[in-house]
């Protein structure tokens, strides 16, 4: 039987793992860093911490949850539907955690992948999927002095729950961590000072509560959800009428919701909309409104002990909370990743990660990646995806058993085609437009996202186009 090793344990991990395992390929395990599965869910728990995407679509099609409390679920509920799926599948078992993968090596001769931990321990296994996810390693800012500061400081992926926030509070960083957990924070803190660098495009969230009778209700939205948000993506190609509608109605919220002009003219993008992520909220406009909330546009000059220096004048906090973002662009590199003959991933992937359906790097048998290049959405459901990867990599395994190969390599020409069409189709996407963590900073290329509906990704998915592989 051909053995699995998924590195991980979030929703992209536990989706292949029971995927595998309901279609007979038992030999599976999963290596996790941490001591508890869950991956960003684990990991985020700021106040205000919940999904942007509706729970209806943002959960398995084949574990509908019909106990979702509300429309877009906070991480609490996230994270139990995360725990109960493991559970329910008999994947818990399998994770060996505390098992932080460093490097992986494939062995021409025995056709295997050696993996090695960072206790110094390996193992060996047939296939190798890495389900690291796009945004699990947080980012610091590069501001000079970020070490000298007296107070507590930390990031909002590893909130400090014991910190005390009630004094003056600075947040670095308005993305979509940040616009939901300052509405949380200016209910505490006495002041709030939020450094901007660039405003966002905010919609209203069409959130409420699943009253208990709802029940089936649930599962009925998930049809109608799912056509919404491929409606939503529509949007986030470069002046389409659904990218007009959207930026009216941003627009509008914010007319409606802050009634300083000043404020207004500092929260108004100056992008076309989509290039960075648009983000809900129903209450991130009247937050910064508050009397005493500040927003402040001069670039942040460096941290010192007591405060933050900006516009050539230091400012006292008692507290600095980074909601910079994650290194989206380090894909795999921070795991050493050696395919045919000794060949490194990272150098393979010098101008910019890419792979055939998000999924085959050629030169890398038997390594399937779970949420890799351009398998990102800008909006909608990222388990849509996920769970479309997951079928995948078990039709290759299917294969694999069906005409007795030991190993799946996706050739050259294959993988081009397929990047050269999904790169020209890139070049529609409000992406193309502006810079955001969906490029590759060395060559700029558009790395992270799916650019438009993703039913097509479904499709291209779906059929296993074996001449496209080299089945040794
Ligand atoms: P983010 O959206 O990338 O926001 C980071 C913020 O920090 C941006 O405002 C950025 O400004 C600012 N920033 C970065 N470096 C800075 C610096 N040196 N000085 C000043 N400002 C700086 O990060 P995030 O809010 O953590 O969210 C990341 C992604 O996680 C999201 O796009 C989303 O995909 C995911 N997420 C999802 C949910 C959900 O509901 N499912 C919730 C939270 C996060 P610039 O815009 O100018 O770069």
């Amino acid at each position: 039987m051909t053995s699995v090793g998924i590195i991980g344990s979030g929703f992209g991990a536990i989706g292949v793992a029971v995927e595998l395992r309901r279609h007979g390929h038992d030999d599976v395990r999963l290596w996790e860093k941490a001591d508890d599965l869950g991956g960003v869910w684990r990991d985020n728990t700021y106040p205000g911490a919940g999904c942007d995407a509706p729970s209806p679509i943002y959960s398995w099609s084949w574990a509908p949850n019909e106990r979702w409390s509300r429309r877009y679920a906070r991480q609490p509920e996230i994270i139990d539907y995360i725990h109960e799926v493991a559970d329910a599948y008999a994947v818990t078992p399998l994770i060996r955690f505390g098992h932080e993968v460093v490097a992986a090596a494939w062995n021409d001769e025995g056709r295997v992948w050696t993996v090695m931990f960072a206790d110094g321990s390996s193992d060996t296994v047939d296939v190798l999927v890495p389900a690291v996810g796009q945004l699990s390693r947080p980012v610091l800012p590069g501001i000079p002095g970020i070490e000298d500061f007296a107070g507590p400081s930390f990031h909002s992926a590893r909130w400090d729950h014991d910190a005390d926030l009630t004094g003056r509070v600075a947040v670095i960083g308005t993305g979509a961590s940040a616009i939901q957990f300052v509405p949380h924070l200016v209910d505490t803190a006495r002041e709030v000072t939020l450094f901007q660098r660039t405003p966002n495009y905010i919609l209203p969230k069409p959130d409420s509560g699943y009253a208990g009778w709802y029940g089936r209700g649930v599962r009925a939205e998930r049809p109608l959800l799912q056509g919404v948000s491929e409606l939503f993506s529509q949007g986030l190609d470069k002046g389409t009428v659904v990218a007009r509608l959207n930026r009216r109605v941003a627009l509008s919220l914010l007319r409606l919701q802050v009634r300083d002009p000043e404020l207004r003219r500092t929260l108004t993008p100056q992008y076309p909309i989509g290039c960075k992520r648009i983000l809900f909220s129903n209450d991130w406009y009247p937050a910064l409104s508050r009397p005493h909330v500040e927003v402040i546009t001069e670039p942040v000059e460096r941290i010192t002990g007591a405060g933050i220096a900006h516009g050539g004048r230091e400012q006292a906090f008692d507290a600095i909370v980074y909601g910079t973002g994650f290194d989206a662009q380090d894909f795999l590199d921070s795991i050493e990743i050696r395919g045919v003959g000794g060949r490194l991933l990272s150098q393979q992937w010098s101008d910019g990660a890419r792979a055939y359906l998000g999924v085959h790097v050629p030169h890398f048998p038997n390594l399937f990646i779970s949420y890799g290049p351009n398998t990102n959405l800008g909006g909608g459901s990222i388990l849509y995806m996920l769970e479309a990867q997951a079928r995948h990599i078990r039709q290759v395994l299917d294969h694999l058993h069906g005409v007795g190969a030991s190993s799946a390599e996706i050739t050259e020409p294959a993988a081009q085609r397929w990047d050269t069409t999904l790169q020209h189709r890139l070049e529609r996407s409000a992406w193309a437009h502006c810079d955001s963590w969906y490029r590759d900073p060395r060559s700029g290329r558009i790395t992270s996202n799916w650019p438009g509906a993703t039913h097509p990704y479904a499709v291209a998915t779906a059929e296993l186009d074996t001449e496209a592989f080299a089945w040794v």
